[in-house]
């Protein structure tokens, strides 16, 4: 085989607490990651000339080493520099559906996708958790976006723990199209407003961050509870991001007062808001609901759903 069609799906977070910071400078935290159906497709190719090409659809992304699947490439060709003088260089063509710095995990799920698919185009066999472990080096969500599901995230968010497959809930997103969201700029806007209130002795800040693992929306989610799931739906990052974009806190009200909504959150440092519903037709409803609530043309609104898996290959030639 000399090219791969991976599908590269888009991540929410359920859950997202800020514990405190950690001694490599990064912040202590504590997820529930989710995969849902919105998803890139990566198309990877191998060319004779020795070099990385990256080419995507959406003006908005870099086609330069600036970009997180290009960043992934030149990461496998350096750790296995025999396999990349073998099979020579990659092109990589990114078909973005994702939107972009939304707090959905776009370019760390394309960056995963690239690491499985270069393990495949080299024929590397490395595991599951060999890949994950050069994704952290990359990004912090990019291990989970490898085999995404339902996990817990802890450490930076890439020490994970599966949990049971949720798939079937349905999902709402909302994303105003010009509005992006740096994810340093909203950790670094939370440290300096609650800093303060950090746990600061390492060994607690380990055992804080473990203690999601028998909280009340892992517990919900074990016992597939998608209503207990909705109401105990948390991210500390609201706290900076909604009071600094008041569209974004606009429309999560607008979801949170529309019948058939569970639960209502922003995904990851946003500006992404989605809701959560238990079936298709209630989620398509809402979503018409609030095109009429919100005239704007700038708000995109999609309709998914929660999936069991990350990274997966739609085809080979
Ligand atoms: P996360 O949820 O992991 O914080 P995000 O969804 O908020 O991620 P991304 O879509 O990954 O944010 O984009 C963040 C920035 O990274 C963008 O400003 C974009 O220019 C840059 N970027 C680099 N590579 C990619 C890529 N392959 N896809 C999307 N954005 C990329």
């Amino acid at each position: 085989m000399h090219s791969y069609s991976l599908i590269a799906p888009a991540k929410i977070n359920l859950y997202l607490e800020i514990i405190g910071n950690r001694a490599d400078g990064y912040h202590e935290l504590a997820m529930i990651l989710q995969s849902i159906g919105l998803a890139d497709q990566i198309d990877l190719r191998s060319i004779s000339i020795d070099s990385i090409r990256v080419h995507c659809n959406h003006p908005q992304v870099p086609t330069d080493k600036s970009n997180l699947a290009y960043r992934a490439a030149e990461l496998m060709a350096r750790q296995f520099p025999e396999a990349f003088a073998k099979y020579g260089g990659v092109e990589i063509t990114v078909n973005k559906q994702i939107p972009v710095a939304a707090g959905l995990a776009g370019g760390s799920t394309n960056a995963a996708a690239v690491l499985v698919g270069i393990n495949l185009l080299w024929k590397l066999g490395l595991t599951q958790s060999e890949l994950e472990e050069l994704g952290s080096t990359l990004g912090s969500d990019v291990p989970f976006c490898v085999a995404g599901g339902t996990a817990i995230a802890t450490g930076r968010g890439e020490q994970l723990s599966p949990l049971p497959s949720l798939d079937n809930i349905y999902v709402v997103l909302g994303k105003y199209r010009s509005l992006e969201v740096s994810t340093a700029w909203a950790y670094k806007t939370y440290r300096e407003q609650f800093g303060n209130s950090y746990i600061r002795d390492s060994d607690n800040l380990v055992a804080r961050a473990n203690a999601v693992h028998s909280g009340t929306i892992v517990k919900a989610v074990l016992d597939k509870d998608v209503g207990g799931i909705a109401q105990k739906l948390h991210n500390d990052l609201e706290r900076v991001v909604l009071p600094a974009y008041p569209q974004v806190l606009q429309l999560r009200e607008v979801f949170a007062n529309k019948e058939g909504v569970l639960g209502t959150m922003m995904s990851g440092s946003g500006p992404t808001v989605f809701a959560l519903f238990e079936s298709q037709q209630q989620a398509e409803l809402v979503l018409l609901q609030v095109r009429e609530a919100i005239l704007d043309q700038d708000l995109e609104l999609f309709v998914t759903r929660t999936i069991t898996h990350g990274i997966k290959v739609a085809s080979s030639v």
